[in-house]
């Protein structure tokens, strides 16, 4: 079977072909479609994820100024009773204290 098209004076294309070139568009439209659906998708995504990341920002800082307020100077005198008072009330704010402080630099 060859039904054919003429283009211009020369070319004659398939009228077979032509068909598949069509539904090959037509799958690469539904292609292209799927794909910016999937890119929006991702974008909502994205500042989902921002805004709950800004919000457990907003309450870390909250928390480390809190924390920093009620974390005295280091006094420690373990070399004379280990743990001393300082470190076993304290140290443990200020390992927070200081993590916070390399996440945030
Ligand atoms: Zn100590």
């Amino acid at each position: 079977m060859s039904e054919t098209i003429k283009i211009g004076n020369h070319e004659v294309v398939h009228i077979t072909e032509v068909r598949e070139l069509r539904r090959q568009l037509a799958e690469a439209n539904e292609y292209a479609r799927k794909l910016s659906i999937k890119v929006t998708d991702q974008g909502v995504e994205i500042q989902r994820l921002q805004a709950t990341l800004q919000r457990k920002q907003d309450a870390g800082d909250l928390i480390f100024e809190e924390l920093d307020d009620k974390t005295p100077e280091r006094n420690c005198s373990c070399h004379l009773f280990p743990p001393c008072h300082d470190c076993t009330n304290h140290a443990a704010s200020r390992e927070a204290i200081k993590a916070w402080k390399e996440a945030n630099k």
